[in-house]
């Protein structure tokens, strides 16, 4: 008989396990999550005047006395089936900013609405791919930098090539910039929204103090690493009356003019970072290449659609530094940790350099040592002021009563549980990915079936 691998054997003992039908239905109802949360615990439903139970549930009678529920992280290096659903809950909380729903007035799609893309300013060339062929960096004349390496590149790089992103010279390179810019993009960013609350206020003819009377600014905001592992941030902007989404902007408030003020914005905002003996004084700006596209209201009109917007908003939560740049998903602890994250040179050299940094007590406030493996960045990757749309909270809220576990009225439930664990064992973790990929698939087809009765109404 042929040898049985570990994991091969380890998924025939669960197979066998009387409680298997049981166990496989936990693991379906959390998607096929691969990083479980156990918990025991029980809960108890009353009518809350009689105290007859209506309904209790304890985990002493499923499979290992445990109930298994989904980690809910939004990477997919992580846990794939969880960053798909937070992914929908994110596309769905973007798209109610931009055309209404759960609990968003519809109006809201005649309000100005934009897509912005701020980008990280250069900290030195690296390479880059190109659409059409063309070549990476070419000079007309062949020159070298201080450190004797050449300052331009002839290749074509496919995307695939481990060098895109690289810098041409890692002696050229400005790792203190890029990682200070990082620890301020927090700053930056609070600082661009009041410069263009500012700037409005100023095409108004308003007192900057009074424009909360007259207009709202709302923002979805996500951020994504770009293959030089710099992070650049999509905005949704949406410019509401004084009352929010319900709330019509102000005649003033044309998609123009709001464009208008987060351009000047976004060149104007600067935060600049106190001298420190180490590495002198920095000023930090947002990149030139400043993207602003208006989102159209109508089918005819010109701009990106609401849909398209969504969902590449939605396609970035799942990502972290650990995809695009070659960060880390986990905290690093020590200076020697860095040597082994499977990255590039140059991501390494971002962590290295957010160590140093984060050593100097000057810099204690930005934990450069704490957010080492994402390279500096402590942002959340999807931020969204609170009048924008509904929340991850609610969202679930409403998947939990569609399922039936919402509170009745004139009850009362006691819930008591416990953390036991987390986590598969091998065997668990390979039917768990089956379970996973079945419900991908099925959710495809569904898609493809629906899409495919869409078009049959035309
Ligand atoms: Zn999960
Ligand atoms: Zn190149
Ligand atoms: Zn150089």
């Amino acid at each position: 008989m042929r040898q049985l691998s570990d994991i091969d054997r380890d998924a025939i003992r669960l197979a066998q396990d009387p409680q298997f039908p049981r166990w496989l239905e936990q693991i379906t109802a959390t998607g096929g999550c691969a990083n479980p949360i156990h918990l025991a615990g029980s809960t108890t439903t009353r009518d809350a005047t009689t105290g007859e139970i209506l309904h209790s549930y304890d985990t002493r009678n499923e499979p290992g006395e445990r109930l298994l529920v989904r980690c809910r992280n939004r990477r997919a290096t992580v846990c794939a089936p969880c960053s798909r659903l937070h992914a929908g809950d994110t596309f769905h909380l973007v798209r109610a900013g931009l055309i209404g729903g759960k609990n968003v007035p519809v109006d809201v799609r005649d309000h100005p609405r934009l897509f912005v893309t701020l980008t990280a300013p250069s900290f030195s060339p690296v390479h880059r791919t190109s659409t059409g062929g063309e070549r990476c960096r070419p000079r007309r004349h062949a020159a070298h930098c201080a450190h004797e390496r050449p300052t331009g590149c002839c290749s074509v790089h496919d995307p695939a090539d481990s060098l895109v992103g690289q810098p041409l010279c890692v002696d050229c390179y400005d790792y203190v910039a890029h990682v200070l810019w990082h620890a301020h993009v927090g700053e930056l960013w609070d600082r661009f929204t009041r410069a263009v609350r500012r700037r409005l206020a100023v095409t108004a003819g308003l007192p900057q103090s009074r424009f909360p009377d007259h207009a709202r600014l709302s923002f979805a905001k996500v951020a994504e690493y770009q293959k030089r592992a710099a992070v650049h941030v999509h905005v949704v902007v949406r410019l509401d009356g004084p009352a929010g989404p319900a709330d019509p902007p102000p005649p003033w408030g044309s998609a123009d003019r709001l464009t208008a003020a987060v351009q000047a914005a976004a060149r104007s905002v600067v935060v600049r970072v106190p001298y420190s003996p180490a590495i002198g004084e920095h000023a930090l700006r947002w990149g030139r290449e400043i993207d602003v596209r208006p989102l159209r209201a109508r089918p005819e009109d010109y701009g990106l659609t609401d849909d398209a917007v969504a969902a590449y908003v939605a396609k970035y939560v799942t990502k972290g530094a650990s995809d695009a740049a070659g960060g880390a998903d986990r905290r690093l602890t020590a200076w020697d940790d860095i040597d082994a994250v499977r990255s590039s040179p140059h991501v390494r050299a971002l962590m290295r350099t957010c160590w140093r940094l984060g050593g100097l007590a000057e810099f204690e406030p930005l934990r450069l040592r704490s957010w080492a493996h994402t390279l500096g960045f402590r942002g959340h990757i999807l931020t969204k002021s609170r009048s924008y749309s509904a929340t991850y909270a609610a969202l679930r809220a409403e998947r939990a009563a569609h399922e039936g576990h919402d509170d009745v009225p004139g009850t009362v439930t006691d819930v008591s549980w416990r953390y036991v664990g987390s986590g598969h064992t091998p065997g668990a973790a390979l039917i768990a990915a089956g379970v996973a990929e079945d419900l991908a698939r099925n959710r495809d087809y569904a898609r493809s079936e629906g899409q495919s009765a869409a078009r049959a109404d035309y």
